[in-house]
């Protein structure tokens, strides 16, 4: 009984000691704009909409010009967006993705985005428990927490994909990061929501299609990445994602040289292979 007392507190230990190693930084410039951007009497709205939902955003608008090639066209004073004398501009987006674009580009941050509850439905449609893989990939935490978790990681894909859209490579780029850092720091993947909607709205020579990619082969075992292709089985596109991972996984398992990425090896990957610039 004892020693068992003692394998636990050993395990609890193991736990508190990892400490965030330092991550890769870009060799890009910071995407940073110029204080003549802050033009606080320039404003315009901004009205998404996605499905049945509308959202109204009261931006700057040199500093979205600055950040969007789209917006850099689209609110053009001197093209269409003047002749029109719009002050309202619709466009069709993710509403959350959206907020946090705006976050990001008013904080250059994106510590601070917030899931909606209301997407929850987005990790719960797929209906299967998450479990970690023979990597030590489990989330200890309780339902609630692993779909927060499951939502903030949906969330941020869809930010890279709404970046990629509006053409704000310094935002996609922070957004791997992002991404890359949570695995890091939670060491835990729950794929229910991201594969499905990476397949489906990005394409695989994208980025962010790189990036899922490489973080599954690298970081998971083939027993891991079969058990993500039983979760998805359901799902056509997911599964053969998820089994073209796992047949190069096999294949490259008889290779002694080919080893998968600890977590430390994971920190210390270099970010800009999937960025933009
Ligand atoms: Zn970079």
């Amino acid at each position: 009984m004892a020693s068992l007392k003692a394998k636990k507190t050993n395990k609890k230990k193991k736990k508190t000691e990892w400490v965030m190693p330092t991550l890769s930084t870009c060799r890009s410039p910071p995407a940073k704009a110029p204080n003549s951007c802050h033009d606080l009497h320039d404003l315009v709205t901004i009205r998404v909409t996605q499905g049945s939902q509308i959202r109204e955003f009261l931006v700057i608008r040199p500093l979205l010009r600055w950040h969007s090639s789209y917006f850099r066209v689209a609110l053009d004073p001197n093209g269409h967006f003047k002749e029109s004398g719009a002050k309202v501009v619709e466009v069709e987006d993710d509403i959350n993705a959206f907020a946090s674009m705006l976050c990001w580009i008013n904080t250059g941050s994106l510590d601070d985005i917030a899931v909606d509850a209301a997407d929850v439905t987005d990790v719960n449609d797929g209906g299967d428990e998450y479990s970690g893989d023979n990597n030590d990939n489990e989330n200890e935490g309780g339902n609630s927490e692993k779909d927060e978790e499951g939502l903030m990681s949906l969330l941020l894909y869809k930010v890279w994909v709404l970046a990629d859209k509006r053409g704000l490579p310094g935002l996609a780029d922070a957004t791997i990061d992002k991404l890359h850092e949570r695995l890091v720091s939670i060491w835990s993947l729950d794929t229910r929501s991201i594969v499905p909607y990476t397949v489906r709205n990005t394409n695989p020579e994208s980025c962010l299609w790189n990036f899922l990619h490489d973080m599954l082969m690298r970081t998971k075992s083939s027993a891991g990445i079969a058990y993500h292709v039983d979760v998805h089985l359901h799902d056509f596109e997911s599964s053969s994602f998820l089994m073209s991972i796992l047949k190069l996984k096999l294949d490259r398992d008889g290779n002694e040289e080919w080893q998968n990425l600890s977590r430390l090896e994971w920190a210390r990957e270099d970010r800009c292979q999937w960025h933009q610039h």
